[in-house]
C-alpha cells in the first residue's frame, strides 16, 4: 500500500518544530509526506539577531519561503503546498486586521483549499494542531479548526464537490508538547548539572496535559535532521535559543520521542508507537 502523510501547518518553521522528527522518520520509511503551509509568516519577527539586517527585513516573505524549502527538503517532504494566506500575527497586533490574514479568510474558501489537497493526496494520516491553550497564536487556533473540519469534509461526497472525489483519511493527529516529555528532559538536564531552560514551560503545563498522549514516535534517528531543519529557518530561530540548549544526546537518552494526540479517526491496532499502525 502506498502510504501518505499530509501535515498542515500555520507558518513556515512550524513544520520543523512540531512533529518534524516524525515526518523525517516516515519519509525515511518511504511514506510520501506532503506539507501544507497556510501562511507565509509575514508577521514573524526576526528572532535571530544575526539576521536582523535591512536586506533581510525588506525581503522577508521570499527569505522565509527559501528557508522553508530548505527545511522541508531536510525533513523529506516531497511537496510543499502554499495556501497563500497572510500571517495573522500575535493576538492584539495590527496584522490581525489585514484582509488577507488567515483569521479573516472565508472558512469555505480555506476549507476548499485543504480538502482539495487531501483528496488529491489521499493520505491515511493527517497532522493538524491541537487547540493550543498554551500557545494561543490566532493562526494555530485557526489551523486546528480548519484541519479538524477538513478531515471530515474531505470524506463527505456532498461537501466541496469541485475539490475532487471524496477521501476519508483514517487518523488526524496533533503533535503536542506533553508534560511527561518536559519533566523527563528537565530532570535529565539537572542530573547532568546543566541549566534547564524548561522551568518556565513546565509552570504553564497542567498535570492533565499528560493524559492526551495517544502516540509516541521514536525520533532517535532523525532528531539531528529535525534540528537542522529548524536552524534552516535562520530568521526565525536563534541558534543559541531555547530549542538548542538541550543537547541532542540528552534528548536521546532521556526522551527520544515526539508526542501526538489523536484528534479524530480510529486508534486502530492499539500500537502507540506508529501513526500508521494497522492501516
Ligand atoms: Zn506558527
Amino acid at each position: 500500500m502506498n502510504r501518505t502523510l499530509v501535515a498542515i501547518h500555520a507558518h513556515p518553521d512550524d513544520e520543523s518544530s512540531k512533529g518534524a522528527g516524525t515526518v523525517a522518520r516516515y519519509a525515511d520509511l518511504g511514506v510520501r509526506c506532503v506539507l501544507v503551509t497556510a501562511t507565509g509568516g509575514e508577521a514573524g519577527d526576526i528572532l535571530n539577531p544575526a539576521m536582523d539586517r535591512p536586506e533581510i527585513v525588506e525581503n522577508l516573505p521570499a527569505v522565509r519561503r527559501a528557508e522553508l524549502e530548505k527545511a522541508a527538503a531536510l525533513l523529506g517532504f516531497s511537496e510543499i503546498v502554499h495556501l497563500g494566506f497572510r500571517d495573522s500575527g500575535m493576538p492584539g497586533s495590527d496584522a490581525n486586521a489585514h484582509p488577507d490574514a488567515l483569521v479573516n479568510a472565508d472558512t469555505e474558501v480555506a476549507l476548499n483549499a485543504i480538502v482539495t489537497v487531501i483528496r488529491r493526496e489521499r493520505p491515511q494520516v493527517i497532522l493538524g494542531y491541537d487547540s493550543h491553550e498554551y500557545y494561543p497564536h490566532p493562526d494555530h487556533l485557526r489551523v486546528h479548526e480548519l484541519a479538524t473540519e477538513a478531515f471530515t469534509a474531505a470524506g463527505d461526497a456532498d461537501a466541496f464537490p469541485v475539490a475532487g472525489p471524496p477521501w476519508q483519511a483514517q487518523r488526524l493527529y496533533a503533535p503536542i508538547f506533553s508534560r511527561q516529555r518536559l519533566v523527563a528532559l528537565d530532570e535529565a538536564m539537572k542530573e547532568r548539572d546543566l541549566d534547564s531552560p524548561l522551568g518556565r514551560w513546565l509552570a504553564r503545563f497542567p498535570e492533565e496535559a499528560d493524559t492526551r498522549v495517544d502516540a509516541r514516535i521514536d525520533i532517535t534517528t532523525t532528531l539531528s535532521r529535525a534540528r537542522d531543519a529548524l536552524r534552516a529557518h535562520a530568521t526565525q530561530v536563534d541558534p543559541d535559543g531555547f530549542w538548542f540548549q538541550i543537547p541532542e544526546e540528552v534528548v536521546i537518552e532521556a526522551y527520544p520521542y515526539e508526542d501526538f494526540a489523536l484528534l479524530a479517526g480510529t486508534d486502530g491496532s492499539g500500537s502507540d508507537q506508529d501513526l500508521f499502525a494497522g492501516l
